[in-house]
């Protein structure tokens, strides 16, 4: 077993990582920060993002990923890339954790813990799904919905999200179609009402996609409708999946609080329930998950653990 002691292990290198990393840096942290793929976290999977202060032409998710990265790498920051933590064991009466590396010798030990393990949007799982993510499928309209100015686009799901985001859509496009598997939609009242008015969209009741189709970028999808089994395909531009965010949580969700879909709960400082431990980014129970808020709450982690760890706060 291999046994590296360090006071801060922040696991996760998206945005919320990275933040926490330059601040733990900056702060003089002896720290490791390690991530499950590759660096840079949901928004590589960005075609472009246009609401990132300081960035007043479209920079692509892969590009911004690079300068952040650059940054911490330029203040001696070392990723460990593809280094999968597969359990946190507290032990609470030394104020350590023992953090597993999965298919390694390697054990952190460890005074604190940022977790910044990001959500993942679920996803359909259908044909030609994986090959137009980014060149067709998106995940986020706030992100990516400008770029369907006045082009036809489909938001799968009937949450709240999918008729938020349905109705944000319209701004930019000529047309947005929701495609719901059932006969009502789970969203609020008020939600509904306002697409319902809204002449720009269309619902596509008890439908599902079955195929997204295209060479490079998608062109078309095959909608299947439950209730009288007929298919057909549809033009399309772009298609917003919208069917739930699983928090990977999974970790630490049987030791400190959770709210009701498993997202962590933290205090302004980003504490969780467990002293030592805090959560930043999209893991966490937040009103808003975008790169410039995932950023800051790395940044307040660090620094508050900094403080924490000096006996400050
Ligand atoms: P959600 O409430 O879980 O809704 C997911 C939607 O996707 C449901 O309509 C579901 O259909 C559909 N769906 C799930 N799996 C599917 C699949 N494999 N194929 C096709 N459709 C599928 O998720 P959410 O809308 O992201 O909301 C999450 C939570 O955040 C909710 O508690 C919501 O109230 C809250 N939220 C609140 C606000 C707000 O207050 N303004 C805004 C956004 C979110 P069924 O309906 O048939 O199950």
């Amino acid at each position: 077993m291999n046994k590296i002691q360090k006071d801060l292990l922040i696991i996760g290198a998206g945005p919320a990582g990275l933040g926490a990393a330059l601040y733990a840096k900056r702060g003089g942290l002896d720290f490791s920060i390690v991530e499950k793929y590759m660096a840079g976290g949901q928004i590589t999977n960005t075609e472009f993002i246009e609401n990132y202060l300081g960035f007043k032409e479209e920079v692509s998710g892969f590009d911004l990923t690079k300068s952040f990265i650059d940054h911490c790498n330029v203040l001696g920051v070392n990723i460990d890339d593809y280094t999968d933590i597969g359990s946190i064991e507290p032990e609470k009466e030394k104020n350590l954790f023992k953090c597993k590396v999965l298919d390694s010798e390697d054990l952190y030990i460890v005074k604190s813990i940022i977790i910044a393990t990001g959500a993942s949007p679920k996803k359909l799982h259908v044909k030609g799904e994986k090959e137009k993510i980014g060149s067709g499928i998106s995940f986020c309209a706030t992100c990516d919905g400008a770029l369907y100015k006045d082009k036809e686009v489909a938001v799968v799901g009937g949450g709240d999200t999918a008729v938020e985001e349905a109705l944000f859509l319209t701004k930019f496009a000529k047309k947005v179609y929701i495609i719901h598997r059932r006969d009502e939609l789970r969203a609020v009242e008020i939600l509904q009402n306002r697409a319902f008015n809204n002449d720009k969209i269309e619902i596509l009741w008890d439908s599902v996609i079955k195929e997204f189709i295209g060479d490079e970028k998608l062109e078309k999808i095959s909608i299947k409708n439950l209730k009288d089994g007929k298919k057909y395909t549809k033009n399309i531009d772009g298609v917003f999946e919208y069917v739930g965010y699983k928090p990977n949580s999974d970790i630490v969700k049987d030791w400190i609080n959770i709210d009701d879909n498993g997202f962590v709960i933290t205090d302004e400082y980003m504490r969780t329930s467990l002293e030592g431990i805090y959560a930043v980014g999209d893991v966490r129970a937040t009103p808003l998950r975008q790169v410039i808020t995932a950023v800051s709450d790395g940044a307040i982690a660090a620094t508050a653990l900094d403080k924490h760890l000096r006996g400050l706060l």
